[in-house]
């Protein structure tokens, strides 16, 4: 017999009779290793325990501790659950299944009615009694032909089984559950007892390969532990992105809506959303004033020649509405970005060295052509204000602007309290000329200076190709939504190349032409993003600076209290507090509660004795406790915590 030759990863190498399994191999080493095993990696190839080897090579023991081992039995619940849609529906279709993320998926394609979520409940009952029987799942090797009669009348399994055949001498991996034959990746455990704490989770459309053009699929979505432990804590993780979903409070808030009927992706700001929006707007306006920043208003319609001429029209035209022909000829473009707009201002007057660096600002509001199937709530739409900025440097500054950008992010993210994010450099893809500018020179040059700036500041980044703008290479910063997506906030962008396409100068000291360099920044993102991040990050509790209501007067009698009540939301609004009064008929205890749903962070109950006294009776957000105490010591805290944007 043959003998295989296989490298661990500690760099010995063992021989094996050819057909050994990895399980044998394992169990060698150790019978620890082996108990923990869950299947191996050869050559970073998938292999099952039990399946017999041909190839050596560089082996791994996957063990169930590891996110690999997850992998796995992410894998075999999705084979199960495959098998039951098998099962349940006959004739159904499949797309991609396996693994991702936190859980596992089985994309389905039933042609009339398609999966839903109805169908959770008998699907996982047929799952679980394979649990409860312990059925098994044999796997079985099936040659190309085999394999597409199997899958016959399904395009998109065929085309799936192809291309592993392709890969793989013309074999695809089979696994028969009960009556069900069905394909899947290897790497798979064996029994359905392992798969016992799953759950299914939900359903929704997927496109076939990711791609809007394709058909769309249903992806039934579902977690899988090992321990009852894991699938627990999963749930309570889930139930609680659910609770902070910013559309969810949103909501419940009062804080804006997107109607379909009136517009998809055009949000309406409630006044309680407004209020917080105009908290930041002002926050953010006042700080880069104060940062030497010129803020500035410009229109949102602009002539489409600026578009062609920028780029826009050429590189980012999926993304921008329809422009519109009007009566003289000329054709508008509702603007997608801000930064022609900004280069106009630039342009009125002639800059000198001096002028530099110059930071133009705006809250720019922007409009764009995003897909339907990705706009989501205030995260993702179609009408949009930038607190966008365009610092316009001289070569030599561009380092010195880049940290001074920096250091005002990380102050305004403390202020916000942020600081679950990394940063991600976004490089072009050299290969896609239809999204960035073929100018290989100034990309090399603009993408080595950003990275160069970053190390110089010894901050961690990764790197990540196709995701610069079309102009030029970003630093951005990205942080996580509730429900686990990540997604940029703020950016710096280094641009070498509208400049030259607007054929900007200053003159320099030597009297003569410069081109300068263009920084573009965006520090909070969109208000409309900014906004479902905070809502989403507070799980609503807004700190009192930004709390659409910051006291709520409550008297225990309006008839006996209610002049006192009225005096002091009159002094509290006079001196710019967000101050409310709640003068409705209802019982102390429903006001005090509805105060505390509304997530307003200070509860005053007023009453006899409070009036006589010039006293209130506090009750902080989230406490069941009151406090009695002056009117003056209640502003005296209330004020500090506005002026230090304090969570209560
Ligand atoms: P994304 O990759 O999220 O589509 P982008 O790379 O097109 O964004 P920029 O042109 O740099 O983004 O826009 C600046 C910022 O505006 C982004 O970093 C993001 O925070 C925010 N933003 C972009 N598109 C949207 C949108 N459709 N809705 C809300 N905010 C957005
Ligand atoms: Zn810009």
């Amino acid at each position: 017999m043959s003998q295989l030759s296989f490298k661990f990863p500690d760099n010995s190498v063992r021989k094996f009779d050819a057909g050994v399994t990895a399980g044998k191999i394992a169990k060698s080493i150790a019978v620890s290793l082996a108990k923990k095993a869950v299947a191996a990696k050869v050559d970073g190839e998938w292999v099952n325990l039990d399946q017999p080897l041909n190839k050596g090579g560089k082996i791994q023991i996957v063990t169930a501790d590891s996110k690999d081992g997850l992998t796995v039995l992410q894998n075999t619940a999705a084979i199960f659950l495959k098998a039951a849609l098998a099962k349940t529906f006959p004739g159904i279709r499949f797309g991609e299944s396996g693994s991702e993320k936190n859980g596992f998926y089985v994309d389905t394609d039933k042609k009339g009615t398609q999966v839903n979520s109805d169908d959770l409940k008998p699907l996982s009952d047929l799952m679980n009694k394979f649990v409860k029987n312990d059925t098994k799942l044999e796997r079985k090797v099936l040659s190309l032909k085999d394999a597409l009669n199997q899958v016959d009348g399904d395009p998109y399994q065929a085309e799936i089984v192809r291309a592993f055949a392709e890969k793989h001498d013309g074999k695809v991996p089979f696994y028969q559950v009960d009556d069900q034959l069905v394909y899947a990746k290897d790497g798979a455990l064996s029994d359905a007892k392992a798969i016992k704490y799953f759950k299914l989770l939900n359903v929704a459309g997927a496109y076939w390969k990711g791609e809007s053009s394709n058909p769309m699929l249903q992806r039934v979505y579902a977690i899988v532990f090992y321990k009852q432990k894991g699938l627990k804590a999963e749930l309570a993780k889930i139930q609680d992105a659910k609770e902070r979903d910013h559309r969810v409070i949103g909501n419940k808030l009062d804080l804006f809506f997107v109607d379909p009927k009136v517009g998809q992706g055009l949000p309406y700001w409630m006044p309680n959303g407004a209020t917080i929006r105009r908290v930041i707007e002002r926050y953010i306006v006042d700080k880069e004033i104060a940062n030497g920043y010129l803020h500035v208003y410009t229109p949102v319609l602009m002539n489409l020649n600026v578009y062609k001429r920028s780029g826009h029209w050429a590189h980012y035209r999926d993304d921008m509405f329809p422009p519109m022909k009007m009566d003289n000829g000329e054709w508008l473009e509702l603007r997608p970005m801000n930064c022609p707009s900004h280069i106009r201002i630039y342009n009125q007057h002639i800059r000198s060295y001096r002028d530099l660096p110059m930071r133009i600002a705006e809250l720019g509001m922007m409009h764009r052509y995003e897909k339907s199937g990705a706009l989501q709530g205030l995260q993702r739409v179609r009408e949009m204000t930038l607190n966008d900025g365009h610092t316009f440097v001289a070569p030599d500054q561009i380092q010195d602007e880049f940290k001074r950008i920096l250091k005002l992010m990380m102050d305004v993210y403390h202020d916000f309290n942020i600081d679950n994010y990394h940063f991600r450099l976004s490089y072009r893809d050299p290969n896609n000329t239809k999204k960035y500018f073929n100018d290989d020179a100034l990309w090399h040059k603009s993408q080595s200076m950003l990275k160069g700036a970053m190390d110089d500041l010894h901050l961690p980044y990764v790197e990540k190709e196709g995701e610069a703008a079309f102009y030029g290479p970003k630093l951005d910063v990205q942080t996580y939504t509730a429900l686990g997506n990540e997604e940029t906030l703020s950016t710096i962008q280094l641009d070498f190349m509208l400049p030259k396409r607007f054929d900007l100068h200053y003159v320099g000291k030597d009297g003569k032409l410069h081109r300068p360099v263009m920084i573009h920044r965006g520090i909070v993102s969109t208000m409309e993003r900014f906004v479902a991040y905070l809502t989403e990050q507070y799980k609503g509790e807004f700190p009192t600076w930004l709390a659409p209501h910051q006291v709520r007067i409550i008297p225990v009698s309006m008839d006996k209290d209610g002049d006192y009540a009225k005096k002091l939301d009159k002094q509290f609004r006079s001196m710019k507090l967000r101050s409310q009064l709640d003068d409705r008929n209802e019982k102390m205890n429903y006001l005090i509660r509805d105060s505390q749903t509304k997530k307003i962070p200070y509860t005053l109950v007023v009453g006899d004795k409070e009036k006589a006294n010039n006293q209130v009776s506090v009750r902080e957000y989230g406490h069941k406790d009151s406090k009695e105490m002056s009117v003056p010591d209640f502003l005296k805290i209330i004020k500090h915590d506005i002026a230090t944007y304090s969570r209560n």
